[in-house]
């Protein structure tokens, strides 16, 4: 596994839902493995905020991996 997530290599994969400078949110539409379990995550947020809250609805797990300056958290649904 590679020591950063390069969403810029996936980025055919996914339909980005959201960004805002700091925050992009991704929808996966290509089975992209998840960094942290490696199966194919639903969303991927990727943040350079310190702080974040998660409203979870029918997320079934959330991985998070934590790079130098930014943090992944993936979700994956029923
Ligand atoms: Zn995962």
């Amino acid at each position: 596994m590679a020591d950063r997530f390069d969403q810029h290599a996936v980025r055919h994969r996914m339909k980005l839902l959201r960004s805002d400078g700091d925050v992009t949110l991704y929808a996966n539409r290509d089975d992209v493995p998840c960094p942290a379990c490696e199966e194919p995550f639903d969303r991927l947020l990727l943040t350079e905020r310190r702080s974040h809250s998660f409203d979870l609805g029918d997320t079934d797990r959330l991985c998070v991996a934590r790079e130098a300056d930014r943090l992944l958290v993936c979700t994956h649904e029923r």
